[in-house]
């Protein structure tokens, strides 16, 4: 009896220290969430794994805006419905699904994967900004939107990105000050985010 407990522990330990490193799940959690599983169907947590794995192996960034994605480039930079003379700039994937949900914008998206934060020593070469400018070489962008996030992190890459583009006559354009400081985007609501891109504003 022993003998098979400690394993078995071990395992629902293991377990749990992953879960625990989640974002937003704490050691209860991660806890409940593991004899749920234990409880759970084999197929239930066979699904799971699955979906686990295949999240690594089939997703990959688009090469154009680099978003995640399961085909490159992407469904948004393949679409001929896109308007390709706007490019909205956002820190990350899930930000273009908040905005894609509000369906109110067709233009293309680039994904930065960050902010640039001086005090965590992210400087504007750590973030996908070169990738943009070689986006923005051939003339056909007209307008940048900034949509980075409203925090001091999201500000301070707006205006790098604003004193960057501004100069070359390409439109900068900033989210409207319908968002609260501090907002990050994946979590603002429809309502929101679809006023905060209709009222846009020359940065
Ligand atoms: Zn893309």
């Amino acid at each position: 009896m022993s003998q098979n407990f400690i394993p078995a522990a071990e395992a629902i330990n293991k377990l749990i220290q992953e879960f625990n490193k989640l974002p937003g799940i704490g050691p209860k959690s991660a806890q409940r969430l593991v004899f749920y599983l234990l409880r759970a169907p084999d197929e239930q947590t066979k699904l799971l794994a699955e979906a686990i794995l295949s999240l690594k192996q089939k997703i990959t960034l688009c090469s154009i805006c680099l978003n995640v994605t399961e085909s490159d480039p992407c469904p948004i930079c393949r679409s001929d419905q896109r308007d390709r003379t706007k490019i909205c700039i956002v820190e990350q994937p899930q930000d273009i699904l908040a905005l894609e949900h509000t369906g109110i914008y067709q233009g293309l998206y680039h994904v930065l994967h960050g902010a640039i934060t001086p005090t965590e020593g992210i400087g504007a070469d750590d973030i996908r900004i070169k990738e943009l400018l070689n986006r923005l070489q051939d003339g056909s962008v007209t307008e940048v939107i900034l949509a980075t996030n409203t925090n001091l992190e999201g500000e301070q890459t707006a205006m790098y990105l604003s004193h960057l583009i501004s100069p070359t006559g390409i439109k900068v354009t900033r989210l409207a000050r319908g968002l609260p400081f501090g907002t990050e985007l994946e979590y603002a609501d429809d309502v929101t985010l679809t006023r905060a891109i209709e009222g846009r504003q020359e940065f």
